[in-house]
């Protein structure tokens, strides 16, 4: 049988461009180092003051994106400090990173997060309000959207594979009906689950536990 080219390129592609992301809950400054000289080049904090912490401390190439809950009243913190905002959950935190984006003169790419297992417990839009929320992002000159962020409920990782096919449609829809922005990434896939999430597109892992030794993960 013969090779099929485009095929073995798109492959390629595809997985080069799935970005690690390394959730930076369990880790120190000098760990994030340790992660730089394996290759490392994002670390995503869910937590405004060790962000903050870490970011003072660390003076490495790599760079921070927000991916956990993030209060409106502490954007101003970070707006300058990250390169990504993974976890935006509602109209007042899109229109807070405006305006303090337009305060520094800057662009801030964000996720829009979803609660796709509409879980009471989760952060997020639901599905239904997507249209809506992107429609106002239109009038949103310093935020950039990117694609969607989901949380994953947690149940076992077969489980969790319906929930990443609905997002990866989610964005094929979304992708249509809003040309305007460039909707190509999708971050979804923890340490349990990463590689059922990268077989439904994602673009971005977030990925804590299992960058340790003697995690159960
Ligand atoms: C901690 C965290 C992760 C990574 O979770 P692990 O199970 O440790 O891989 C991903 N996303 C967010 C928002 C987190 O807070």
């Amino acid at each position: 049988m013969e090779i099929d080219r485009e095929k073995v390129l798109k492959i390629l592609q595809e997985i080069k461009s799935i970005h690690l992301v390394a959730a930076t809950k369990y880790l120190n400054v000098q760990q994030l180092y340790e992660l730089e000289e394996l290759g490392v080049k994002i670390f995503g904090e869910n937590r405004v003051p060790s962000l903050l912490e870490k970011y003072e401390q660390y003076h490495g190439k790599g760079i921070f994106h927000m991916i956990g809950t993030l209060q409106v009243n502490k954007v101003r913190y970070i707006i300058d400090k990250v390169a990504m905002i993974h976890s935006v959950d509602s109209y007042k935190l899109i229109d807070e990173i405006d305006r303090q984006a337009k305060k520094h003169n800057l662009k801030m790419e964000i996720l829009i997060q979803v609660n796709i297992a509409m879980e009471e417990s989760k952060h997020g839009f639901l599905k239904e309000e997507l249209s809506s929320v992107f429609t106002y992002l239109k009038s949103k000159e310093n935020v950039i959207p990117k694609g969607l962020m989901i949380m994953a409920p947690h149940i076992n990782s077969s489980d969790t594979e319906k929930y990443f096919i609905e997002t990866e449609n989610l964005q094929k829809e979304l992708q249509k009906q809003f040309p305007m922005f460039n909707l190509n990434i999708l971050s979804m896939g923890m340490s349990n689950d990463y590689e059922y999430a990268i077989k439904h597109g994602a673009t971005h892992v977030r990925i804590g536990q299992a960058l340790l030794k003697d995690s159960p993960k």
